[in-house]
């Protein structure tokens, strides 16, 4: 069936999911695009490079079978600070109970835990907490030699190798972009995935650190996330992002590196913060965690998702639940039914998510406002955007116009990066110079997206040329009659 009238009743709001081995065969992978999978993430933290290059040829050939775009991103583990090996895998610690994280090799002494950062006793501090296994296990410090951090059990839990580590208060010397996370890029450019999630980040200069290396690479040009998850993120967040092109507001280790009780807080304002500057936002973890396990989410997981996208969060991410999870496609049809219902009520309501005016810098930002307020005013039916610069695309779509946002472009990497944007979807330009005017790309709509009469707003150029207008912003009817404003 053609696309036809029906761009208005699809989802706005974008789904990543993370593949892993509950979701590495052709067909799972086949069925998750045909779902609504937008993005999928690789993680590089699990897995080797090649297993994760595999599936990106697979979502690849799903997405030529399927003709539906899927971008890839490429999720680098940085300086996660990591469990060694366990003698039979897993340690039962008790509360109370003391135990010793230490750099020499695994003993058969079950208090000791073997680290894989020889570094890490000199850094951390008596008194200091130290949480593992995503924060399940909380250890308090008393005691530190030059390989052994002394540690006594404050709650316990079942310890397994390679777990997390997290010590919120650590002043270290680790680098956020780390040597394996250049080896593992490099790769990752020469397999052009369309964004790369750096992970721990804690200031604007490790982006810039990750822009400069991408620049001095000859092939691929992704879009860099910035994973919020540290406090030092958190302080440096309006710097991180001036730097970025997209935040994940990563409320895993988010949860571990700060109270846990501030992650609502943090998730609002950062997603706030986000739009005003026109960044695109993705909230990830434990959105559906309940459906590793069973085929339906809880009632408090459904409200997460909607919540997250009433703060106005552009993609909703899935991790375990599609990497290893028993349910990853139905993962997929539950948040998009959610993000529908819960866009029905923001496109209805009054207030629910929608930004009233925004910080305006220039002349993208004048534009986008005035883009969605004569959508607003007069109905349209589509936003269409035929723009070199894309950044038009964010800007417009924080204010959640009713019209969806139909970006046509000759790039189909361009195309690809806006598939996380909320309300955006992608038209292609077969040849530069398709849609030459206004009129012609409103021509090509009616054959494809709108009914005669129906009016559109068109968003043309943006490119730097010399002293012209950056930018146009016309209205124009399905039959090709024009009113400029
Ligand atoms: C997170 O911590 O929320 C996150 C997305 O990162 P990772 O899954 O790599 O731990």
């Amino acid at each position: 069936m053609s696309s036809r009238y029906r761009l208005g009743s699809r989802r706005r709001t974008k789904i990543v999911c993370t593949l892993g081995p509950a979701s590495s065969t052709a067909a799972t992978i086949g069925t998750l695009v045909r779902t609504g999978m937008d993005c999928a993430r690789l993680n590089f933290s699990h897995g080797t490079p090649d297993e994760h290059f595999r599936l990106i040829e697979e979502v690849r050939r799903a997405s030529r079978v399927t003709g539906r775009r899927v971008a890839v991103m490429q999720d680098l583990p940085g300086p996660k600070l990591r469990v060694g090996k366990l003698r039979g895998g897993s340690l039962q610690i008790t509360k109370g109970s003391s135990v010793s994280l230490t750099t020499k090799p695994a003993s058969s002494d079950s208090s000791m835990i073997p680290i894989q950062s020889k570094d890490l006793p000199k850094y951390v501090k008596v008194d200091g907490t130290i949480f593992l296994s995503d924060g399940a296990i909380k250890l308090k410090i008393f005691d530190t030699t030059e390989t052994d951090i002394r540690c006594r059990c404050e709650i316990g839990g079942t310890l397994l190798s390679e777990k997390g580590i997290n010590i919120p208060d650590l002043k270290h010397g680790f680098k956020t972009f780390t040597q394996r996370d250049k080896r593992y890029l490099a790769l990752g450019l020469e397999h052009g995935v369309d964004f790369v999630a750096v992970s721990f980040v804690r200031t604007a200069g490790d982006i810039e650190e990750v822009g400069a290396f991408i620049r001095g690479k000859k092939k691929g040009k992704p879009m860099i996330v910035a994973k919020i998850e540290k406090k030092e993120a958190v302080d440096n967040i309006d710097q991180i992002i001036e730097a970025t092109d997209v935040v994940m507001v990563a409320r895993g280790d988010m949860g571990v590196e700060n109270p846990i009780e501030e992650v609502p807080e943090l998730q609002k304002s950062i997603i706030s913060k986000c739009r005003s500057k026109g960044v695109p936002v993705i909230t990830a973890t434990q959105m559906l965690e309940s459906m590793v396990d069973n085929a339906r989410p809880t009632r408090a997981e459904v409200t997460d998702v909607a919540n997250a996208i009433f703060d106005g969060t552009d993609a909703v991410m899935l991790s375990e639940e599609t990497a290893v999870g028993r349910y990853p496609v139905e993962c997929v049809q539950v948040m998009n039914s959610v993000a529908l219902k819960a866009e029905e009520m923001m496109l209805d309501g009054e207030t629910i998510g929608r930004l009233d005016s925004s910080q305006r810098e220039g002349p993208a930002d004048a534009l986008s406002e005035a883009a969605y307020r004569v959508s607003l005013d007069i109905g349209a039916n589509v936003i269409a955007v035929q723009s070199e610069d894309e950044t038009i695309l964010p800007r417009i779509s924080r204010f959640r116009p009713r019209a969806p946002i139909l970006f046509a472009s000759v790039s189909e990497e361009k195309l690809r990066k806006s598939k996380i944007i909320w309300g955006v979807y992608q038209m292609e330009a077969r040849e530069a110079g398709d849609y030459g005017s206004s009129a012609e790309l409103v021509q090509h709509l009616a054959d494809n997206f709108v009914r005669e009469g129906e009016s559109v707003v068109v968003i043309r150029g943006g490119a730097e040329s010399a002293n012209e207008p950056a930018f146009s912003l016309s209205v124009l009817t399905a039959s090709g009659k024009t009113s400029r404003v």
